[in-house]
């Protein structure tokens, strides 16, 4: 299937999951193998050859990390939210539009100087992959892009990751 019509799968939900937002619903093209793989691939194909490692932050990331590593030959860092870990490596905090959130590196993952590419279905205000790439810098990786299926331009993710590579397959 072609990159565009896997990306039309992504249904748009209104008022979710509070009045005046507009969801991205990633679930249909899931659901789609020959989307899914259209989407697998063209993920693939912007990670860098000598990437170690990749990062899928939970959870549809994880979908898109697990599909993405097995067809590159790499394995997948958990990105967790809080609370799901028996050992944690470290922890990040951050701010939503109303709120706080957490994500949590589990132990035994990631080793100092590994070159580690993050994976997210979304990327809307850039404040989960922030949180994201700094766990892993903490840990003494080295974060070398970030990709997304789909990026809400007008929520402004790509300033806050300036200097970082981000590759989106679609930008709304
Ligand atoms: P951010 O931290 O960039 O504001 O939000 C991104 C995180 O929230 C991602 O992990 C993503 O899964 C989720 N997210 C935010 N907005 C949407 C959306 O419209 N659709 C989906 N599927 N996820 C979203």
């Amino acid at each position: 299937m072609e990159l565009d019509k896997a990306l039309d799968l992504i249904a748009d939900v209104p008022d979710f999951p509070e009045p005046g937002v507009l969801f991205r619903d990633l679930s249909p093209l899931f659901a789609d193998a020959a989307g899914f793989k259209a989407v697998t691939d063209a993920l693939a194909a912007t990670v860098d050859p000598d990437v170690d490692l990749l990062a899928g932050v939970e959870a549809r990331g994880f979908l898109l990390a697990a599909a993405v590593g097995y067809a590159r030959g790499l394995g997948v860092a958990l990105i967790r939210k809080p609370g799901k870990l028996p050992r944690v490596a470290g922890r990040v905090g951050y701010t939503l539009e109303y709120g706080t959130a957490t994500v949590e590196l589990p132990e035994g993952v990631v080793e100092p100087g590994q070159r580690v590419a993050v994976l997210d279905d979304v990327l809307a205000t850039g404040g989960t992959v922030a949180a994201t790439c700094k766990l892993l810098e903490d840990a003494k990786a080295q974060v070398t892009g970030v990709s997304v299926v789909m990026e809400l331009g007008a929520l402004g993710g790509r300033s806050v990751l300036e200097g970082r590579r981000v590759e989106a397959l679609r930008v709304c």
